[in-house]
This record gives structure tokens, sequence and C-alpha cells, in this order.
């Protein structure tokens, strides 16, 4: 199964995508934390977009796409994975498109995390204090700002993309963690799957 955790920064695609790959073995693609991983072993691409990613803006398309392009012909990818954080706007959805096509695979769903701006800067305060080793270099007003402002700007967007090609699926974010879980089982019709998926 091949799924995109899609909403704005504070949503939790990063909590639901790490629920979903423990109770289904489905690996989570995280750009974001491969992103951080580079920033935090100083390789090139690290080095490429430590202030971009400080600074709340995107990286630009061919560094994701590329990466996102070689960890998905890793071994443990075959079976199916969770995208979250990528695409980010309409030019990576249509790489992403076109690297599938080429595999002859699709998206089997895109799961939208609904959440009203207005809760998500509590959210990243929160996160923020409670993040190991200090907060991120995003997490702080400004960057949210930005984030917010890229995310309605290019990323939203891709709701209407998705729903053109009827994968689109939308839950309710601002429930509970458990709640927003179970949604997700539901629209994608995982309850009596437990532990099956690859
Ligand atoms: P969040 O979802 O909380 O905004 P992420 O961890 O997904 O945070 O991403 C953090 C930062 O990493 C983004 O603000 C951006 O700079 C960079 N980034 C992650 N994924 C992408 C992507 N697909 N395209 C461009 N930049 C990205």
């Amino acid at each position: 199964m091949k799924l995109i955790l899609l909403g704005p920064p504070g949503a939790g695609k990063g909590t639901q995508a790490q629920r979903l790959q423990e109770t289904y073995g489905l690996i989570q693609l995280s750009t974001g934390d491969m992103l951080r991983a580079a920033v935090k072993a100083g390789t090139e691409v690290g080095k490429k977009a430590e202030a971009i990613m400080a600074r709340g803006d995107l990286v630009p398309d061919e560094v994701v796409v590329g990466i996102i392009a070689d960890r998905i012909e890793q071994p443990d990818a075959k079976k199916g994975y969770i995208l979250d954080g990528f695409p980010r706007n309409v030019a990576q959805a249509e790489a992403l498109d076109k690297m599938l096509a080429g595999k002859g695979t699709k998206l089997d769903a895109v799961v939208e995390l609904e959440v009203d701006d207005k809760i998500l800067l509590g959210r990243i305060q929160g996160r923020a204090a409670q993040t190991a080793g200090g907060p991120r270099a995003d997490d702080n007003a400004d960057a949210l700002a930005k984030r917010l402002k890229v995310y309605h700007e290019q990323t939203a967007p891709l709701v209407a993309y998705y729903k053109k090609q009827g994968v689109l699926k939308g839950v309710d974010g601002m429930k509970d963690i458990d709640d927003v879980t179970r949604q997700i089982e539901a629209v994608l019709g995982l309850g009596a799957k437990k532990g099956k998926l690859a």
C-alpha cells in the first residue's frame, strides 16, 4: 500500500505515520526527517537545506524528488510506504506520479489531516518544549508563520489535485490521537488487517 499523509505543519502526520508503521509494517518516509538527518550529518544536501529549512521555506524540488526516488528503490520500501511531508507542491506531486507510473504502480490513497490554523501554533510550541536535545530550528513562531503560508500557497492545492484523481480521503485531525488513528484505519478499510500489510 502506498499512502500520502497530507496536512499543515503540526497536523500530526509524523505521529500517525509512526503508528501505521508499527501496526501495519508500512515504512514511514518523512522528507523532513531525512533532511534533518542530512543537516546533522553535514552532507552536501544538508548544507544546501539547513538555512532554507530554518526559515520555513521549501528545499528545491530536485533535492527532495531525488531523495524520494532513491528511497523508494530500497528493498524495505518495495511493498509499501507512507509519505510524510512529500509531495509539498504540484511539481513534486507530478514528479511522484511519473516515478510511480514508470514502475507500473500508483498511489492507493492520500489522507488529509484537517486541522484549523488556530490550533497549530499551540501544538508546535508544545512540540518545541518536548523535543529531546532542544527544539527544531523551525519550531518557532516566525518559521511556523512562514511554513503555514507556504502550506496554504503551495501544498494545499494538492487537495484538489488528489481529489481529481479520486484518491483523497479526509479525516478530522483535531480529535485526539487515537481517534484520528481510528478514522485513518476506517477510511483506508484497515480495521481487520493489523500486522498483515507490508
Ligand atoms: P512540518 O510538516 O512540521 O512542517 P517537516 O519535518 O515535514 O515539517 O519539514 C520541515 C522542513 O523540511 C520544511 O519546512 C522544508 O524546509 C523541508 N522539507 C521537508 N519536506 C520537503 C519537501 N517535500 N519539499 C521541500 N522542502 C521540504
